[in-house]
């Protein structure tokens, strides 16, 4: 041995990962499983015994999923309440109002909020969850980031079951709630850590029924939460694991998902991958992408996915020169090697997205999205936001702006 430690260079190693010192919040159960929505009645019971119930698009009632969960409910002795519906991102008309049809009816310790849906349904069953027990404005606005009064959540939100039906958002796993404006135009997080879904409940056969557009928007959501969680510059190491998982299958899962609804490995894969970027995301942050989805949604009511789905290419450019050795490090679990240096791998990685997103339908252009040349002003200035602060340089407004104009 001592041959041997003469012989070697003394130079201490390095490991690339993020620096080892860390927080990592997620939610304290998740159940995952291919039909594991037979067991939602015992896992709500430990909950409570009066049930909110928040859900998405008409399509689970329609097909009766819906009376079939509020059976399992019953079965189990929870009474469910289905206090409200969502088909659009909650807005905060939606989050205020709903909140108050919860407090009427005087929640008490027994009481909590499921939320069933995609990430709208999720996001204002989160929000109303905090506000029906954080009382101190009876409008949400005044506890979202950057605007209105900055009241914070104080108080312990109604506890929530989250069961996702799509998989993208990644809500499920998440601390916050995305709530949008119109007038006047922004769209802005309801955040806290006590915002963490009690219970995950995710039942990949529930995304079967999500048509092939939506699951390619969401995809590329889930995709790009995974990367920009990765090279943010609040990235740690358990979020950075996971979304090397996430990214593997996500990138191959996808097209089949979009390709074959019915495949159960691709929906399995996709429904996890996104589970994996809501727990990245909560705990790492974003980026470009999401900082500029955020303002295409408002000035332009771009659904969230696929305004990610349409800026990830532009990001990944942006941040290539930045972060090459992280974007290689993607490009060694996803894209075929050897590579003769970080560069090019960052490079394949690059093209692997591209390629993927032509190949399931994804836009390239904004003007496709109906974004104007006069609205991208607009759009630099509601692009700043948490999202943008976790991209890995400083991106100027001007720069920024170029970028867009680029993309018409
Ligand atoms: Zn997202």
């Amino acid at each position: 041995m001592a041959a041997m430690s003469a012989a070697m260079p003394e130079i201490e190693p390095t490991f690339p990962v993020p620096p080892l010192n860390y927080d990592f919040l997620a939610p304290p159960r998740i159940v995952f499983g291919w039909g594991r929505r037979a067991e939602l009645g015992p896992l709500a019971a430990t909950l409570g015994s009066r049930a909110f119930v928040v859900s998405g698009s008409r399509t689970l009632e329609k097909n009766g999923a819906l009376a079939d969960l509020f059976q399992l409910l019953q079965a189990a002795g929870v009474e469910p309440l289905h206090v409200g519906a969502i088909s659009h991102e909650p807005e905060v008309g939606d989050v205020d109002r709903l909140t108050a049809t919860i407090v009427a009816h005087q929640p008490a310790n027994d009481d909590f909020v499921i939320g069933l849906g995609g990430g709208s349904a999720i996001d204002l069953a989160k929000a109303v969850a905090a506000m029906a027990t954080n009382r101190e404005s009876t409008c949400v606005v005044d506890y979202l980031e950057g605007v209105g009064r900055g009241l914070k959540i104080v108080h312990s939100p109604l506890p929530l079951l989250a069961l996702p039906t799509t998989a993208g958002t990644g809500s499920e796993a998440t601390k916050n709630a995305v709530i949008s404006s119109y007038d006047p135009p922004f769209k802005k997080s309801l955040r806290s850590d006590l915002m963490v879904p009690r219970i995950v409940l995710v039942d990949p056969e529930l995304s079967i029924s999500v048509p092939a557009d939506v699951t390619a928007h969401t995809g590329m959501d889930a995709i790009t939460q995974l990367i920009e969680s990765c090279i943010s510059r609040r990235a740690k190491p358990i979020p950075r694991a996971m979304c090397l998982q996430g990214l593997q299958l996500a990138i191959t899962a996808l097209a089949e998902a979009v390709r074959n609804p019915s495949c159960r490995s691709a929906r399995e894969a996709m429904a996890h991958a996104a589970l994996l970027s809501g727990m990245a995301l909560a705990n790492s942050g974003l980026g470009l992408a999401h900082g500029v989805a955020a303002a295409l949604g408002v000035e332009c009511r771009v659904p969230h996915g696929l305004a990610c789905a349409v800026m990830l290419p532009t990001a990944l450019h942006v941040n290539r020169a930045g972060c090459a050795a992280e974007l290689a490090s993607l490009a060694r679990v996803v894209c075929p090697g050897p590579f003769s240096s970080d560069a090019a791998a960052a490079d394949a990685f690059i093209e692997r997205i591209e390629s993927l997103a032509t190949e399931i339908g994804i836009p390239k252009r904004l003007s496709t999205l109906g974004v104007r040349q006069n609205q991208i002003p607009a759009i630099v200035t509601g692009s700043r936001g948490n999202s943008m602060s976790g991209n890995p340089r400083d991106v100027s407004d001007e720069e920024l702006s170029e970028l867009l104009e680029a993309m018409l």
